[in-house]
């Protein structure tokens, strides 16, 4: 069942009024349901020393949201340098950042190293002797290979191109080590909107293993474990929610045993993104036409310039109508923007209830990878960002585009260059 049914309990009787106010669409967020999130998290593993996460900015890269992260005591997850910059502009520092870039740049670099720093995930062993200047605490991202299946969504590691192979592992830290650094952790993320939580435990177990094993080999010990993101919520009305508190207790007994066995343990890390923010949010949009042709057909004034989710992955996200909740869903329809795409439907046959002009449509979950993951293609514009906060406030956390914005890249100094 979609979290995001408690939060529609508390936003409808108010959602009219916001929809008037601000205009729609809209993604809407949830301080109250983000913060639970969040305490839950860190009660669960609260049986780990330092134990911390580092919210993955690519989630939700909103100032307004990063600094409920930062008040909670989170770090951030980075793999860009505007990522680096967003969350710097928290007032993050050094060790509140993790940069985890893959096919990493010289630019990635500087900006990873400059401006307080971040503590580097390396991606691979040849990025050793490209890191300008060697810090004192390195990471690197493991992956697996054949060693460990992925998860149903993120696909087979050895297809990945992420990470540094189990052959590579040893070296990839002595290299580092011979070049100065003294710290290490180590890296991994092998699943996506995985509900099955006993998938990251094993994870945590291959990689205290991993630890063990380079520990051993090179006479160093490890300062944080990472076993990533990809915790699963439930988007569909018959999915289980991920038990966070057993899988926070079975985590904690195999860091326990390793602490048992080498005298000392990590901190555990963990870098979620959809898990913090996704069940957090909803797009709000108005019903604006209907059509019966061989399907029926809802268009709505939102499209997938909002949330590709359902049209580049198909995925499902939860459709309720304000004031008609309890309606019988006795009519099937595609759900429906206005790009020039056919791939741009928010539902594809779906039972809900008869729906109107005016009805005010939620979609569901858009918490996660939604606004941030929207486009201008067909030149769509993206919406605003609101948030209700515990004060029962409503804020405008990023306006909507406009085509002001679109059309800024086409300004600038005439530049003309005749090749010899
Ligand atoms: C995308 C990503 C995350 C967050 O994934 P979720 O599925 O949103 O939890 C974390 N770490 C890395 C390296 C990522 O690329």
């Amino acid at each position: 069942m979609p979290q995001s049914l408690s939060y529609q309990k508390r936003l409808s009787p108010v959602l009219k009024d916001i929809a008037a106010y601000y205009g729609t669409p809209f993604h809407i967020y949830d301080e109250a349901g983000i913060r639970e999130t969040g305490r839950n998290l860190i009660d669960a593993f609260k049986g780990i020393e330092g134990f911390r996460e580092y919210f993955a900015v690519k989630a939700l890269p909103n100032p307004s949201v990063m600094a409920l992260m930062k008040d909670m005591g989170f770090g951030f997850d980075c793999s860009s340098v505007p990522e680096l910059v967003l969350a710097r502009g928290t007032g993050a520092r050094g060790e509140d950042l993790m940069f985890t870039s893959n096919n990493t740049s010289p630019d990635d670099f500087l900006a990873a190293e400059n401006d307080g720093g971040s503590i580097l995930n390396l991606d691979d062993i040849s990025l050793v002797d490209k890191v300008p200047a060697m810090p004192e605490l390195i990471c690197f991202r493991y992956n697996p290979g054949p060693r460990r299946t992925g998860n149903a969504i993120i696909g087979n590691p050895v297809e990945a191109k992420y990470g540094v192979s189990f052959e590579q592992l040893v070296d990839a830290y002595k290299k580092a080590k011979d070049r100065g650094a003294v710290r290490f952790g180590m890296h991994t993320m092998l699943a996506s909107n995985e509900r099955n939580y006993t998938y990251m435990v094993e994870t945590a177990r291959m990689i205290l293993d991993m630890v063990a094993m380079v520990s051993e080999a090179l006479h160093i010990r490890f300062e944080f474990v990472n076993i990533g993101g990809g915790l699963g919520i439930p988007y569909r009305p018959e999915d289980q929610a991920l038990d966070i508190q057993a899988m926070g207790e079975e985590i904690t007994a195999i860091f326990n045993s390793f602490k048992a066995a080498h005298g000392y343990v990590p901190k555990l890390f963990l870098e979620s993104g959809r898990y913090m923010t996704g069940p957090h949010g909803v797009l709000v949009t108005k019903a604006i036409n209907r059509k019966d042709i061989y399907r029926s057909y809802v268009g709505v004034d939102a499209c997938m310039s909002a949330l590709m989710r359902p049209g580049i992955y198909g995925a499902y996200h939860h459709i309720t109508v304000l004031g008609k909740e309890d309606a019988a869903h006795d009519t099937v329809v595609d759900v429906v923007g206005s790009l020039c795409e056919n791939n741009d439907k928010f539902a594809v046959e779906r039972h809900l209830p008869a729906i109107v002009d005016g009805d005010l449509v939620i979609i569901h979950d858009t918490g996660a990878h939604g606004h941030a993951m929207g486009f201008n293609y067909n030149a769509k514009m993206r919406p605003k960002e609101l948030m209700l906060k515990i004060d029962g406030t409503v804020e405008l956390i990023r306006r909507e585009e406009t085509m002001e914005d679109y059309f800024a890249t086409l300004r600038f100094e005439k530049d003309v260059f005749k090749p010899a």
